[in-house]
């Protein structure tokens, strides 16, 4: 079905692309030499048709795959893969995706990979197993820019960057279930909504399971943000642990905060815990992979780099704001 199209070499690494038999060279996507950046970051560089999406994925051994990102290509297609200073060797290829492929991070979990696609400042979506799950959705435009409706949706807090009743009612039909907090639920009731019959409210150590989705609400608060009120999310997709962490400071009980695959942390200093107290949190959960969202006029560089390399934390960073 495939066959190599291209190998180069750099130092112990082989990066290589597999490309549909039948492509003609002169149009083949080709990677460019391998190239780090100043954090031994691995910086992928495939030159590829304008328009067309790829899926970029890893293997250690040429047999077993595994996805990295689904990309649009610019004419090029650009990914930093973040977790090369960790691995002794991996080897990449793209293949060639839909055009209308959701774009974003590939996240491996026991049911095939969900995709993580990050909007703004707190707001993402998870695409697994033919499920759409928000979080925080805040905008009214996902759909008409082609995003597919919620079937779950978690929602952390009250507050109008991360709850907004207009783009609940734009991304959901009558099928989906939201998972909010106490403060959520108590808005939604307020405002007679017809999504208070579909939402579960969950306070801090509750749990529910939805559409084979399991969820936890963890403490999630500080001086804005009143304990109880609102949620942290453990959300459990085919075995692998996400944690959301919500508006938060780091004080908080942390005893259900374990085993965590991908995290979710908040870091702008502001209404929250900062750069420094976020990455001294992440320290203490070690998660896999930590993504820090929510930082407003913070720096996430400087999370990254308190976070360090030595406890083989994967810090991604994305453009959230
Ligand atoms: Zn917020």
């Amino acid at each position: 079905m495939y066959r190599p199209c291209l190998a180069s070499l750099g130092a112990n690494w082989l990066a290589l692309m597999l490309c549909a038999a039948g492509f003609l060279p002169a149009q083949s996507p080709q990677f460019a030499r391998p190239r780090w950046n100043a954090e031994a970051e691995l910086q992928l560089e495939l030159q590829a048709a304008n328009g067309q999406r790829y899926q970029l994925q890893w293997s250690t051994n040429l047999v077993d795959w595994r996805g990295l990102a689904t990309a649009a290509s610019t004419g090029l297609v650009q990914h930093v893969d973040t977790a090369s200073p960790y691995v002794p060797q991996r080897f990449y290829r793209a293949l060639q995706a839909a055009t209308n492929a959701l774009t974003g991070d590939h996240i491996p979990t026991a049911q095939g990979d969900a995709i993580m696609r990050h909007f703004n400042h707190a707001t993402f979506l998870l695409w697994w197993n033919n499920l759409a799950i928000y979080v925080d959705p805040t905008a009214t435009t996902y759909v008409s820019q082609g995003y597919p409706r919620a079937n779950l949706i978690f929602v952390t807090h009250e507050h109008n960057d991360h709850y907004n009743l207009n783009a609940l009612n734009t991304l959901t039909n009558a099928q989906t279930v939201l998972v909010v907090s106490s403060s959520v639920y108590a808005l939604l009731v307020s405002a007679a909504s017809p999504l208070t019959n579909r939402s579960v409210r969950l306070l801090n150590g509750q749990s529910t399971e939805q559409m084979g989705v399991h969820v936890e609400a963890v403490p999630a608060t500080n001086d804005r943000h009143p304990l109880g009120a609102g949620n942290g999310y453990i959300v459990t997709l085919g075995g692998t642990r996400l944690y959301i962490s919500g508006d938060t400071s780091a004080s908080i009980d942390r005893s259900r905060i374990t085993n965590i695959d991908v995290a979710f942390v908040c870091c702008d200093g502001r209404y929250n815990m900062g750069p420094p107290e976020a990455a001294q949190f992440v320290r203490a959960i070690r998660p896999k992979v930590v993504y820090p969202y929510h930082y407003n006029q913070a720096n996430p560089a400087a999370f990254k780099a308190q976070v360090g390399r030595d406890l083989g934390i994967e810090v991604r960073l994305r453009p959230w704001e």
